[in-house]
């Protein structure tokens, strides 16, 4: 089976690996004409998402570029220490969280796909698509076309895939709060290696963590309006940092500092998400990853639901008789699961700043997860790790009756 990757992201390039894996022929067809090195967010890769890297050979790559979080710690805009609780799985070095950049780690996954002899055709902008009954031809900007068995949109949140298999799907929405976040090697904020502080403001949610370098790398999420596209190309990073600087002043946390420290590497994007998006497939085109599943940033989750995106789908297609049955199996067992995690962070992702008495009772409840959350919490999440982790182990059939698969 020949499949058609659309976007070569996180999402497209993990779907490559693992489907190359399970034997497919693939071939990912990403828009930008280059490798996109430029500075771009960060982002915290979660233990689930490590565990997905390691089942299609990408841990190692993917561990050597970013640096390993082991632990967070929250601090109220008091100055108080929350709470301070370990972080994800910490004794296999490559199930911990890891802090990179969204560029080293597509870099890291397409150095793999290089190695193995996958084919990513740079600058080729998709279009649209017709699907017949032999297959799915896939057209590109610049008038070039593609035949597949397959198709795969892995293009985005602002997929253009997805209005071919849902008409109906809505645009991004925005979540209500802007995404500031910058580096800095000029700041000296209190840290400790391994440590990432979340710093819950008067009138902001901030992060930071301090490289081994000694880079700080911070976001900062702040309710506000949606920010037009004119607005976020014509201000500048001083001026950004000049209207961020009065959230953060008034909180006894090095929040104000850190910002006031950070140069020109500082950005700002709007939070979106997309609501439930009711057809993922057509009988040859599937959405993965944002295209299918965007989430606001909040939970952090995003890049690693789309690298267990690519692991599942590998296996249903490994393990079923047929694409049909293949995709089925794939949504049922991803929708339940990837829509939790756009509830989530919605939640976390509040519209205005909250007042005092709301940040009391929310660091109340976060220290309170942090102990475990209570016996129903923590066995229910218990029993879904284990399902997660029966889903995405390499050599585990998906269906808990059907034979383990031949030559893995
Ligand atoms: C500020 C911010 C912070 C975040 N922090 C975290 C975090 O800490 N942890 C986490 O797990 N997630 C985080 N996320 C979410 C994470 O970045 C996304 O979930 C992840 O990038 C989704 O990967 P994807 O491959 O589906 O989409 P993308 O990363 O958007 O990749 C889509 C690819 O498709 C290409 N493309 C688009 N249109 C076309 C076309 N027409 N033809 C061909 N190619 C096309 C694009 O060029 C791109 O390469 C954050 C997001 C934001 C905005």
């Amino acid at each position: 089976m020949r499949i058609l990757i659309i976007g070569g992201g996180i999402a497209g390039t993990a779907a490559a690996l693992a489907l190359d894996k399970a034997g497919f022929g693939v071939t990912v067809h990403e828009a930008h004409p280059d490798s996109g090195a430029d500075i771009g967010a960060f982002l915290t890769l979660a233990s689930n998402g490590m565990l997905a890297l390691a089942q299609f050979g990408a841990a190692e790559a993917v561990a050597r570029r970013g640096f390993e979080l082991t632990a967070m710690r929250l601090t109220g805009d008091t100055g108080a220490v929350v709470s301070t609780v370990p972080l994800g799985e910490t004794g296999d070095p490559l199930r911990r969280f890891r802090c990179l950049r969204r560029a080293e780690l597509c870099a890291a996954l397409r150095e793999v796909a290089v190695s193995r002899g996958i084919e990513i055709r740079q600058g080729e902008r998709f279009v649209t698509a017709v699907e017949d009954a032999d297959g799915v031809t896939a057209e590109f900007a610049d008038g070039t076309t593609a035949r597949g068995d397959l198709l795969l949109g892995a293009d985005g949140i602002h997929s253009v895939v997805r209005p071919l298999t849902d008409p109906e799907a809505a645009a991004p929405r925005y979540a209500g709060q802007r995404v500031f976040y910058g580096y800095s090697t000029e700041a000296a904020p209190p840290h400790e290696p391994g440590r990432i502080e979340m710093l819950r403001g008067s009138s902001s949610a901030m992060g930071y963590t301090v490289s081994p370098g000694g880079e700080t790398y911070w976001f900062a999420r702040v309710s506000a309006d949606e920010l037009s596209e004119d607005e976020i190309a014509g201000t500048t990073p001083a001026q950004w940092r000049e209207r961020l600087l009065p959230l953060l002043r008034p909180d006894a946390t090095p929040a104000a500092d850190i910002v006031e420290a950070t140069d020109g590497r500082l950005m700002v994007t709007n939070a979106s998400d997309l609501a439930s998006v009711g057809r993922w497939r057509t009988p040859r085109m599937l959405l993965v990853g944002d295209a299918a599943h965007a989430a606001s940033p909040a939970t952090g989750q995003g890049a690693s639901m789309a690298l267990e995106d690519a692991v599942v789908l590998a296996k249903s297609l490994r393990d079923a008789p047929d694409t049909a049955s293949a995709l089925e199996q794939y949504e049922e067992l991803r929708r339940p699961r990837v829509e939790r995690n756009i509830v989530n962070s919605a939640r976390l992702t509040p519209r205005r700043a909250p007042g005092r008495l709301e940040r009391t009772l929310k660091n109340y409840r976060a220290k309170w997860r942090g102990r475990g959350g209570g016996p129903h919490a923590r066995s229910d999440s218990a029993a879904e790790e284990q399902e997660l982790a029966r889903q995405l182990d390499w050599d585990t059939p998906l269906a808990a009756d059907s034979p383990a698969p031949q030559g893995s």
